[in-house]
């Protein structure tokens, strides 16, 4: 039985108050709260553990490597990637993106390649790609989102061409919640000589993702969005690409040997890994990892599909509100507008309420452009929202409303 009262004594933050009120934290989908056995693995590795990785030959630096080392196989179990090869620790999603953008880039595109990006992208999975194609004169191409909020798997099919090299996809959408086709996506790019890059920021947290059941070559998450620390993500890419890439950054721990004349590179994963790594922030990431594998990813997603249809069912009762997203299908997040009032105001005013809602363009401005707004509203759930947490929520929305 899935009891959230329960996992909410695991997160120390949601009993707080804001503005006299019970916390009711919906804005999950930019960050979620940690439960006491991450923050508690950071503060343990500080206190007992901490020493600089790979390089040392003392107890405290092997310890430590170890632990990095056993995170990363445990993001290897978690994605079923075929070696620990292919998992790359970075900064986040937005690192990972950067990352193929530049060393895929330098590696299998030139002037005039095709990269097909989805009308959903949020801007980290855009911007990157624009500074590609002003370095390299690569071409861009964008699969359109209808008024539901699904992609034109039509058009999608037919904007391959012989110059397509990469399909560049959000699993889940930040805003409307879609879940894309990532599979069949994948086959329709490898059919056509392409890659695929899946941004997953927004699945992991909600649903099982296997690496190789999709068949996704690239593949790039946050570990602050599933439990975990900030600063810390991860990319999955598949091992013959990898291999093929060059190195994105330089410095320390991605080396083999220096000379000032020549210099060679570590064999994967560590030759996409110069500096030293967050590895506080990987072992973190994995006791995350596991406490969400431990709850259950199936009950997850249960629960936050209950919280989803529980939510829609009493805002389709509020005048004037429109939801933008509309797929049976959809992930814990409801992004919408009620008429007359400005989001932004919306949000202060269920701020004052307790209420964190998160209000803007979501970082996917080409997406309000397609829905003709300048913002959204987006309410966010996680595994520990409830459904009365709910009932606040459309009673805050109901007595903003009446304000206006
Ligand atoms: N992609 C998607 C779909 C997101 O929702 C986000 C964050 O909101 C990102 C990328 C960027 O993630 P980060 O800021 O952790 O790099």
């Amino acid at each position: 039985m899935y009891l959230p009262e329960e996992i909410r004594k695991d997160f120390p933050i949601l009993s707080r108050e804001v503005y006299g009120r019970p916390l009711v934290y919906l804005d999950n989908a930019a960050t979620t709260q940690k439960p006491r056995c991450v923050v508690e693995a950071i503060m343990d590795e500080y206190y007992s553990v901490n020493a600089n990785v790979h390089r040392g030959v003392h107890f405290l630096s092997q310890q430590a490597t170890d632990l990095h080392e056993a995170a990363r196989e445990r993001v290897r179990t978690f994605l079923n990637a075929r070696s620990t090869g292919e998992i790359l620790f970075t900064r986040g999603t937005t690192e990972g993106l950067n990352l193929v953008a530049y060393s895929f880039g330098e590696a299998f595109l030139s002037e005039g390649d095709e990269v097909i990006l989805t009308a959903m992208e949020h801007h980290s999975n855009i911007v990157p790609w624009q500074i590609l194609r002003e370095r390299k004169g690569i071409v861009l191409k964008v699969v359109p989102v209808d008024e539901t909020g699904q992609l034109d798997m039509n058009k999608y099919e037919r904007l391959f061409t012989p110059r397509t090299k990469l399909v560049c996809t959000t699993h889940i959408s930040n805003v409307l919640g879609t879940v894309n086709p990532i599979r069949r996506m994948a086959k329709t790019a490898h059919s056509n000589g392409a890659f695929i890059l899946v941004d997953a920021a927004q699945s992991v947290p909600h649903t099982q993702v296997d690496v190789q059941e999709t068949d996704c070559d690239f593949l790039t998450f946050s570990g602050h969005k599933i439990y975990g620390p900030t600063g810390i993500g991860v990319l999955y890419g598949k091992e013959s690409l990898l291999d093929r890439m060059p190195p994105y950054q330089g410095g320390g721990e991605m080396i083999s040997r220096v000379t000032f004349e020549k210099t060679t590179y570590e064999r994967l994963p560590y030759k996409f890994e110069a500096g030293t790594p967050d590895y506080v922030g990987s072992h973190a990431l994995s006791v995350a990892l596991d406490y969400v594998e431990k709850t259950g990813m199936e009950n997850i997603a249960a629960h936050e599909h209950k919280l989803l249809q529980y939510a829609t069912e009493r805002m389709t009762h509020i005048p004037g509100l429109r939801i933008y997203g509309e797929t049976a299908d959809k992930g814990a997040v409801i992004s919408f507008n009620i008429d007359g009032i400005h989001p932004m105001d919306l949000g202060t005013l269920l701020d004052r309420l307790g209420i964190a809602i998160r209000t803007g363009h979501h970082c996917a401005q080409p997406l309000m452009q397609r829905f003709g707004v300048e913002g959204m509203a987006r309410a966010s759930f996680a595994l520990y929202n409830t459904l009365s947490e709910v009932d606040a929520f459309a009673d805050g929305l109901e007595r903003v409303r009446k304000m206006f």
